[in-house]
């Protein structure tokens, strides 16, 4: 029997099918095409260069060994490419070639011409310019000059200025912006790449969310376009990634950003990466992947304090031409304390209250209007709030709790303070201690301890610290 290359390939299918996981399998060798049995070498067509250093590098020992299987000792494999063509009606020339003999990965006999398609398939492309040129996906409104600077993002932002001055000319590369969601990591980056494309508008920015990328990655191995993507991500300048997070799980998606990564990284173009948790903590994203993440600088956002979130307010009351009396900015910047987007949140819904009731906003009616809100946000009450009713009530300076003062009535109000802290928010020990200069949680356990003995066995200071709960309450 003359065995046909597509019978033995049908072989062959029947092994990988066994030996790869289903999804691996559609995508990766559904598409190929056998073409041509000549002897023991087998010659089979993939849709990209791409495709073919993928298979190269992950399925080559499957590969080898059941052609082997199949064809006897000798066996060969070979690939045909199919290579995008410049011009986009001539027909896809093909360019051949033997696959790794050892397995020991690429590195072919015969150099791989690579061809850069000039007609680059991706939704950030904007169609009919003679040069490539990226739509940046970059909002304006979010600027440096509107991103309020305070201790909690100084050295994100100061680190992300200085990468805009010099894009890929720092040590900060990659630059990793992590914090929790709501601190402002959207807001930065994007002010990062308004002041390069400001600075540099001949260099390609692009902003993008990872969940965008994966999608985009998705898609062209469903359109076998895989090749255009890559091709797309290696013309960048400066690479925006949003939510690496987001990659958690998906291999295939981390195997691609790993190669554009890499390409980029050498030649010195700039990645800028964000995150919602340290690069330590972000389970189900490969070691390689996060440890280059750490090749650069990671620094992270915290939570503003209270001064920052009421500068936060003004700005945003300045740039929206706005304006709300002070008692009642101050009372949004106690209560919303963890996310700036609830912050905003606030604010605007008081306004669309106000110009729809054609009524001022006084404090009575914005405790009423956020009642809900403040109520469905993560933390009903602060801790700077706290510590401002309790050094209110005891008249003494709010900076002396973080101080190493042990005067008496200091370490009382301090002592009531982290109790209210603890019993009121969903703070732990360690967060407490920090919002007091940097106590540990051990000095926390402690005054909540002394405090709970002396409410058992004290009148007057029960009386104080039922006085404090209540106006807590209250507010
Ligand atoms: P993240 O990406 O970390 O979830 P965003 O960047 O989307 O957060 O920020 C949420 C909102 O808070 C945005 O409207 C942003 O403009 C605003 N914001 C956060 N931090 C600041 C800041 N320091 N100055 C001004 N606005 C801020
Ligand atoms: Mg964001």
């Amino acid at each position: 029997m003359i065995e046909t290359s597509t019978a033995v390939w049908e072989n062959c299918l029947k092994i990988i099918k066994d030996n790869v996981p289903t999804q691996s399998f559609k995508t990766w060798f559904e598409p190929i095409k056998a073409l041509k049995l000549d002897g023991s070498v087998l010659t089979i067509q993939v849709p990209s260069l791409f495709f073919y250093e993928w298979l190269e590098e992950h399925y080559v020992n499957l590969l080898r060994k059941t052609i082997k299987h199949e064809l006897g000792a000798d066996a060969r494999l070979e690939y045909n490419i199919v290579v995008d063509n410049a011009t986009a009606n001539s027909k896809a020339q093909t360019i051949n070639i033997p696959a790794s003999p050892n397995g020991e990965l690429k590195n072919p006999s015969v150099p791989i011409p690579v061809t850069v398609p000039s007609s680059i398939r991706n939704p950030f492309v904007i169609p009919g310019l003679k040069k490539i040129n990226i739509d940046s996906q970059l909002n304006s409104k979010y600027s440096f000059d509107n991103f309020v600077e305070g201790d909690c993002n100084r050295l994100a932002r100061s680190a992300g200025f200085a990468v805009a001055n010099k894009p890929g000319g720092t040590s900060f590369n990659p630059l990793m912006i992590y914090g929790p969601t709501g601190l402002g990591k959207t807001h930065l980056v994007h002010a990062i790449g308004g002041a390069i494309k400001d600075r540099f508008p001949e260099k390609q920015v692009l902003y993008v969310n990872a969940e965008k990328f994966t999608q985009q990655f998705v898609e062209s191995m469903k359109n076998n376009t895989i090749n255009d993507f890559k091709n797309f991500y290696q013309l960048i300048d400066v690479l925006i990634l949003d939510d690496v997070h987001n990659f958690a799980g998906k291999e295939k998606t981390q195997d691609i950003f790993f190669h554009i990564f890499n390409e980029l990284h050498q030649t010195n173009k700039q990645i800028v990466l964000t995150s919602d948790k340290p690069p330590k903590d972000l389970i189900g994203v490969e070691d390689r992947l996060l440890s280059r993440f750490k090749w650069g600088l990671t620094a992270d956002l915290q939570i503003p304090d209270f001064e920052t979130r009421m500068a936060i307010l003004y700005k945003k009351m300045q740039l929206d031409g706005i304006e709300l009396p002070q008692d009642v900015v101050e009372y949004v910047a106690h209560n919303i304390d963890s996310n700036m987007r609830d912050l905003e949140g606030a604010m605007v819904s008081l306004l669309a209250h106000s110009t729809l009731n054609k009524k001022e906003i006084d404090l009575p009616l914005a405790k009423q209007m956020l009642k809900n809100f403040i109520k469905n946000s993560s933390k009903e009450i602060s801790i700077e709030y706290i510590q401002k009713l309790v050094c209110e009530y005891f008249e003494v300076p709010v900076e002396l709790l973080k101080s190493q003062t042990r005067k008496r009535e200091i370490v009382q109000a301090r002592q009531i303070s982290m109790y209210l802290a603890k019993s009121h928010t969903k703070s732990s020990l360690k967060s407490i201690g920090m919002h007091f200069g940097g106590r540990d949680h051990s000095t926390v356990i402690y005054a909540c301890q002394t405090v709970e003995d002396l409410i058992d066995t004290d009148k007057k200071f029960r009386a104080y610290v039922a006085d404090i709960q209540k106006k807590l309450k209250l507010s």
